[in-house]
């Protein structure tokens, strides 16, 4: 095993040769190369060949990685046929922005997911399992290719079936093509399905004919593509586009062996104040189980806990099922594979070496602090002919979606010669006065996704004249940098906070639901503002205020000092210690 880049030094000893011989062999065939230098790929091949022995290449750090699995168990010897047995199809939704595909996974939620005992509340945990004709079908809940490709480039095959979602109104997207060459990228099969057939200017067969120029040839029109046509709000279509799913599960004939040790890959991760390590695992092989021991990434430890789709508390999990996993010390990578390992100690060695190389790997990457731009800037560097450097400190709600927004901006900064992106830090949580203090010695912009500053580091970040920027979906953080490009960035709309309240105790109130007992902190809270509900610095909702109270009667504003009752319509997943911040929109001139 060899590591790709090697130099002289570093390989001569593996072939039982000194530097000299190997320079010299190099030489002979026409390569000029020191001992230090590293070397290509065929230079290596060469060597190997010449001097008989053979090589098997690997990326640098994959060696060792390898070397761990073996101490986990090797796994990949053929399994015995007899062993395997069936499992559910894990399905992912992809489809450009606005075509239903977060409808589409809610309906098929509320209708085909077996109703759970404690009255059916489900969760969001990143995957569900539905049902039809009691098959189970597991559906990944993050819609959207950009989690996908998050995977699938920390080599999680993920997906067994893709359905590519198409809006019958507006037919083939970039973002839907972006989809179909990433689905078939990953080789899985593809169902499409048109949405919003309801529509009146619904045109399937203008869907349909733009499927055939991208050679996804419908069933109808003699082509072996699925294509089914779904609505919605008439429910219209689902039950078919399930069905359609468990065919195509049948003829790839997906199973494997449920009493093999687990091994789960990593959906999301967070780290929960009360819980610890919260991961959302999604079992590929064997039954997860409580009390064994496991690693993640750079974490480990005894599986403490296992919840269901519908936060129901289950002592194992078995192929194809989502979970969430309590009893990590540290919070691995989405993609990242959980597996068991056969003791604490196995477990506690992987996950050690791992962290240590996961921390030297972002050390080896010294961060370029020079030369740092504004993203209202760039365009007259750019115009002056000059590659601007932006860097970023990146901030997000999970670990899932930090990959996405990173993976998405490297690919446009791929796109685009005349800008260079950096990541100076990327990290899972609120913005800290800590992210405003880097950012500004790093000359950064701080790109929040889903998550928010708190007030001390709003402070920091105006102080230091660091440039903010918050975002909900990840579309638009592309949009921004796109725009920034070509000198078309938008006004911005700066959100003014006007007061922030902490929850004290939470009360049920006969037909209003919760009502959060708060004390306001700062400023003042008005009724019917704008408000983002935050935990831990993470924007859990956005909404409105509906109802303030001040003791029994209604109030329409309330001081900071004072105490009050806060309902927002239909959320009602308050806790105390969380804050409810509003704010109002003002649009901030342009330099
Ligand atoms: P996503 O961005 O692909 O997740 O799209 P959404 O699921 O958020 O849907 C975007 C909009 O289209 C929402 O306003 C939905 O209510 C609407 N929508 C989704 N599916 C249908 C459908 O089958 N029929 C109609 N008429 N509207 C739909």
């Amino acid at each position: 095993m060899v590591p790709r880049g090697i130099t002289i030094q570093e390989l001569a000893p593996k072939f039982n040769r000194n530097s000299a011989d190997l320079v010299r062999l190099l030489f002979d065939a026409g390569e000029m190369v020191t001992g230090t230098q590293s070397l290509a790929d065929e230079m290596i091949e060469l060597i190997a060949e010449t001097l008989g022995g053979e090589v098997l290449l690997v990326e640098p750090g994959q060696e060792q990685e390898l070397e761990l699995q073996t101490l986990l168990g090797d796994e990949e010897e053929d399994e015995d046929e007899g062993l395997l047995v069936s499992r559910a199809p894990v399905v992912t939704v992809m489809g450009h922005v606005d075509h239903g595909k977060t409808t589409l996974l809610d309906r098929i939620r509320e209708a085909n997911v077996v109703a759970g005992e404690a009255g059916g509340i489900t969760q969001h945990i990143g995957a569900y399992q539905a049902e039809r004709n009691g098959k189970p079908i597991t559906f990944i809940d993050t819609p959207g290719h950009e989690a996908f490709t998050a995977m699938r480039a920390r080599g999680a095959q993920a997906t067994d079936i893709a359905i590519l979602v198409v809006a019958a109104d507006d037919g083939m997207m970039p973002q839907t093509v972006e989809a179909l060459n990433h689905a078939r990228a990953a080789d899985v099969p593809i169902i499409v399905a048109i949405t919003k057939v309801d529509r009146e200017d619904a045109n399937t067969d203008r869907v349909r004919q733009q499927l055939v120029e991208r050679e996804l040839v419908p069933e109808a029109w003699g082509g072996d593509t699925m294509v089914l046509e779904v609505s919605a709000p008439e429910g219209r279509g689902i039950d078919e586009l399930l069905e359609a799913i468990l065919l195509v599960a049948e003829v790839e004939e997906l199973a494997t062996n449920p009493d093999a040790p687990a091994r789960a890959f990593v959906l999301e991760s967070k780290l929960d104040a009360g819980r610890g390590p919260v991961v959302t695992a999604l079992v590929e092989r064997g039954t997860l189980r409580v009390g064994e021991s496991v690693v993640a990434g750079g974490g480990w430890g005894r599986v403490r806990a296992l919840f269901n789709d519908r936060g129901e508390s289950v002592k194992e999990a078995g192929p194809s099922t989502p979970v969430e996993v309590l009893g990590l010390d540290d919070v691995p990578l989405a993609g990242d594979e959980l597996r068991v390992a056969p003791d604490d100690k196995v477990a506690r060695t992987v996950a050690e070496a791992r962290a240590r190389r996961r921390r030297a790997a972002n050390l080896s990457h010294p961060m370029s602090l020079a030369g740092g731009t504004r993203l209202e800037d760039i365009f007259a560097m750019v115009q002056r002919g000059e590659v601007a450097t932006l860097n970023l400190v990146l901030k997000a709600d999970v670990q899932g979606s930090l990959e996405a927004v990173t993976d998405a901006l490297r690919k446009l900064d791929q796109e685009h010669e005349e800008v260079r992106l950096s990541f100076v830090h990327r990290a899972v949580g609120g913005i800290t006065e800590s992210d405003a203090d880097l950012a500004a010695v790093a000359n950064a912009t701080i790109v929040g996704f889903n998550v928010r500053p708190d007030r001390k580091a709003r402070e920091r970040a105006h102080a230091e004249k660091v440039e903010l920027r918050l975002y909900e979906v990840i579309y638009k953080v592309l949009e921004d940098v796109n725009s920034a490009l070509l000198g078309m960035l938008q006004p911005e709309f700066e959100e003014v906070v006007t007061g922030d309240a902490e929850v004290r105790e939470v009360f049920g109130v006969p037909r209003i639901g919760k009502v959060a007992g708060c004390l306001v902190l700062n400023g003042v809270i008005t009724r019917g503002s704008k408000v983002r509900f935050l935990r831990e610095g993470v924007v859990i909702w956005n909404g409105a205020i509906t109802s303030l109270r001040r003791f029994k009667d209604d109030a329409r504003e309330v001081q900071a000092g004072f105490e009050c009752g806060i309902g927002l319509s239909d959320f009602q997943d308050l806790k105390p210690g969380d804050i409810i911040e509003t704010y109002d929109l003002k649009e901030i001139p342009r330099t």
